[in-house]
């Protein structure tokens, strides 16, 4: 994620802070103030703040490394105000591994909650009573922390994506149905979920409303992954491979590169040299390459030098996995078997795929229904 602050690593997982984040404490910060709190009491909020993010992130860690179980990897852990993300590379498909993984995480902050309680009544620390002149501080830091975990493990329990309680609704569906419909049914009961939230926020409490957007748009890119890959299943890259691509030499200048660009209906090459794919331009590159540097300085100098190379039997529902994040729109993928260049794939040539596998579904689910009337 860009603008994220690098915190540390833990088991082959980076954690990152976004920038961001800082509006959280610098806001609470700001509010405890205009409230007339003391310097200590306006101290103790952020110390709260901070707290709440390492249990968000001890959250996320035990997601990471029940994942890591089955073998899905989890390459970082970013901490948002709104809480925490972890990028895994693929969630478990087998229900009863993906129900493990999503109840690691509310599971983490339910222990903190009961160890935090179990110490406290222990220690025999008087419960604080939350009047309205209740203000954090040294004396109920701890029970705060303690509720704060409790309502954490709630939250993430409500049955809606991206909540932890959306997957552990699919997968116990999905023990019994296929993933897909599991998905469907998830992702539409998540939708009434959001337009519930937005509704009682605009009567209450505007955070509700903020909520409500974030299950809504949750639910609509969890139902995008799974539709993809379902359209995709059983198909490999070689069956949309793309066989007229155009390619330009790395030694050429930016200058004939552009000319290229013009006197073309494609504005996506793969760069050449010696007869093997070095790099990738596009029209944004070139015309960027145009701005910044001499036109007789060589396309090899403004070239993409990271795309992805993919083999004829990649299956075409990994290639496009959104969760791997391996896939940018508007770059080429060459598409490359014991050396030769077969072809090239781009993001825009699986998403057309898509559509058509669509409409040919859309157009046999009709004549299919034309033919139960006839009958
Ligand atoms: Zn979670």
């Amino acid at each position: 994620m860009k603008g994220a602050l690098f915190l540390g690593k833990y088991a082959d997982i980076k954690v990152f802070l976004h920038w961001t984040f800082f509006v959280l404490p610098v806001w609470i910060g700001i509010s405890a103030f205009r409230q007339g709190y003391s310097w200590e009491a306006i101290s103790w909020n952020i110390l709260l703040v901070l707290a709440i993010f390492v249990c968000i992130t001890l959250h996320e860690f035990g997601h990471a490394l029940i994942a890591r179980k089955y073998n899905c990897k989890t390459r970082s852990i970013t901490l948002l105000p709104i809480g925490g993300v972890a990028s895994m590379e693929a969630i478990p498909e087998n229900p009863k591994e993906e129900l493990n993984v999503a109840l690691a995480g509310p599971l983490v902050n339910i222990v903190i909650a009961t160890s935090l309680y179990l110490a406290l009544s222990v220690s025999g620390s008087p419960m604080p009573s939350f009047d309205k002149d209740f203000v954090i501080g040294s004396d109920n830091f701890l029970y705060v922390l303690m509720y704060a975990n409790f309502f954490i493990a709630l939250f993430n329990m409500i049955p809606a994506f991206p909540m932890d309680g959306g997957r552990v609704f699919r997968a116990l569906l999905a023990i019994k149905i296929s993933r897909t419909k599991a998905t469907r049914i998830t992702a539409a009961f998540a939708q009434v979920i959001a337009v519930l939230f937005i509704l009682i926020g605009f009567f209450y409490n505007f955070f509700l409303i903020i909520i409500g957007v974030f299950v809504l748009l949750g639910a609509r890119s969890e139902w995008f992954v799974e539709y993809s890959r379902f359209m995709l299943r059983e198909h490999t890259v070689k069956d949309i491979l793309i066989h007229r691509y155009e390619s330009m030499e790395a030694g050429s200048s930016i200058e004939d590169a552009v000319k290229h660009l013009l006197d073309s209906t494609e504005d996506h090459f793969l760069v050449m040299e010696e007869g093997k794919v070095v790099g990738t331009v596009n029209k944004e590159i070139l015309l960027k390459g145009l701005d910044d540097h001499d036109s007789h300085v060589p396309v090899r100098e403004i070239m993409d030098r990271s795309f992805r190379t993919l083999h004829p039997d990649d299956e075409l529902s990994e290639v496009y996995n959104p969760q791997k994040g391996l896939l940018k729109s508007g770059h080429l993928m060459p598409v490359i078997e014991n050396g030769k260049l077969l072809g090239v794939l781009d993001f825009e040539n699986i998403a057309e795929f898509i559509q058509v596998r669509t409409s040919l579904l859309r157009r046999k689910k009709a004549s299919m229904g034309a033919e139960n009337i006839n009958s």
